[in-house]
């Protein structure tokens, strides 16, 4: 739990504060960019919330960050309530999605996504466990499918198979890191799971890294820690920095998905972005111009 003790002394004066014990995994950045930023491998407070929105805003973040490091006054904790997550993102005829919030350190403070749609509900990466989050998604309909895109946000998967007994996947090779998932996919051909819920090995930044696509046109693309959109400069981005396994078949599964139709992108880690029709052919073919550079 967060102390003001340890709060850092960036945190511009108020009842928000982030502390000493923050991993700069930047969750809190990017659900409530005009509150928190990151310097020196620590969030901090650059402008407290006053409005009702950017309290709501603050709170999220609050609860979502993976090691409690954010905190407030009881007079705002207290209006924090069982339904804040998951929050309804978008969605295409092939379901609707949401982010779940809860955020795990086992997994850096990766994002996790639910998607609810006829065919059975997909849980895609873990969060951490939280019981109020299990109680809010089952609402929503029992979870048929988790996919762990790569073997660094698998976080809490037993947990949840444990509460939904949902039918786990991961990529073979990844799968030291989940030895008890009930499906692995194999090589690098695509895998339609059900209609409208592709499978794409993206072996680079892990050896068993893959991609989720949702949909047959305007899809959204769960892209793991494969690639991500950089707010800063604009940019569709993948991290030679954080690539743990193999660069050049990076590039290469980055050059794989140059047929897809993405209009919402939903990464593990940096920003969510939402592509206008036509954009995103442009923004890979930029980054893998980019990349192969690189070399
Ligand atoms: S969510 Fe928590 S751990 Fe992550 S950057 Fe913010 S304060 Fe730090």
């Amino acid at each position: 739990m967060a102390t003001r003790k340890k709060a850092v002394s960036r945190n511009v004066a108020g009842p928000f504060f982030v502390d000493s014990s923050c991993i700069d995994c930047g969750t809190c950045g990017y659900l409530a960019p005009a509150h928190f930023s990151s310097t020196d491998n620590n969030s901090f407070i650059h402008s407290q919330p006053t409005a009702e929105d950017e309290i709501f805003k603050a709170l999220l973040a609050l609860v979502d960050c993976p090691v409690a490091a954010i905190g407030a006054p009881k007079e705002f904790t207290s209006r924090i309530s069982n339904d804040l997550f998951p929050i309804w993102v978008t969605e295409n005829a092939s379901g609707s999605v949401y982010y779940c919030g809860w955020s795990s350190k086992r997994s850096y403070g990766a994002s996790s996504w639910l998607i609810i749609r006829p065919g059975g509900n997909v849980l895609i990466d873990s969060p951490r466990w939280s019981a109020t989050l299990a109680t809010q998604i089952k609402k929503l309909g029992d979870v048929k499918y988790m996919i762990l895109t790569h073997r660094d946000d698998v976080a809490d998967h037993e947990r949840w198979f444990n509460a939904f007994n949902c039918e786990r996947w991961i990529h073979v090779r990844d799968s030291d890191a989940a030895p008890n998932v009930e499906k692995r996919l194999h090589g690098i051909d695509s895998l339609s799971l059900e209609p409208g819920l592709r499978l794409i090995p993206t072996p680079g930044h892990t050896a068993g890294s893959l991609v989720v696509v949702l949909g047959d046109s305007e899809q959204v693309l769960f892209s793991g820690d494969h690639l991500w959109w950089n707010k800063d400069i604009g940019s569709l981005i993948a991290s030679k920095n954080y690539c743990w396994w193999n660069w050049d078949e990076q590039i290469k599964s980055i050059e794989r998905l140059n047929n897809l139709d993405v209009r919402w992108l939903l990464p593990g880690h940096g920003h969510a972005y939402r592509f206008n029709i036509g954009e995103w052919k442009i923004a890979l073919d930029e980054l893998i111009g980019h990349v192969s550079g690189m070399n």
